[in-house]
């Protein structure tokens, strides 16, 4: 049985990811993401699948959540780029709910704050493609493709939501 406050801060994750301003099914994508729902090598392995997991992006390791999403060499490449943009230290967390939580940028006008809160939907996307391209499609793209995929995508999901996007993301579109 959950405690209140497990409930309450599945809660409040629920409403983080609902109030994010990305496409309804990318949200939907992103609350599986949090919720370790979404069928990486580690999910089918637990209902009971025998595969060899290993991590399409580097190849190094098993294809977990918080590996494909968070800590694969290929993926801190793709953070890279949006963290950047602050001077904030940042350490990756260990979990994708716990991402969701501290993904808070701090200061800067709303319309910033609300493009900030798309960032992560946006990456978490892009990867998943890109990881389904390569174990089903067998294609792989480079990461520089990749790269410019997530910020072009995130451009246009804040043109679409009417958001004021800053010359900074315009900038990372120059040297991709
Ligand atoms: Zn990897």
């Amino acid at each position: 049985m959950e405690s209140p406050q497990q409930c309450n801060s599945k809660q409040s994750l629920w409403r983080k990811v609902w109030r994010t301003l990305a496409p309804t099914k990318i949200k939907c994508f992103t609350w599986l993401v949090a919720k370790k729902a979404c069928l990486t090598h580690e999910v089918l392995r637990r209902k009971g699948k025998i595969i060899v997991s290993w991590c399409s992006l580097c190849r190094n390791t098993a294809e977990t959540n918080q590996h494909l999403f968070l800590h694969c060499n290929f993926t801190t490449q793709i953070w890279a780029i949006f963290l950047s943009l602050t001077k904030t230290n940042w350490t990756m967390p260990e979990h994708t709910a716990d991402l969701l939580s501290c993904w808070i940028r701090r200061g800067g006008s709303t319309s910033q704050k609300a493009w900030w809160r798309i960032i992560p939907n946006c990456i978490w996307w892009t990867i998943w493609k890109e990881r389904n391209s390569r174990n089903f499609e067998d294609r792989s793209n480079s990461i520089q493709k990749v790269r410019w995929d997530c910020i072009a995508s995130f451009y246009f999901w804040c043109k679409e939501k009417g958001l004021e996007v800053t010359e900074q993301i315009v900038e990372l579109l120059g040297p991709l």
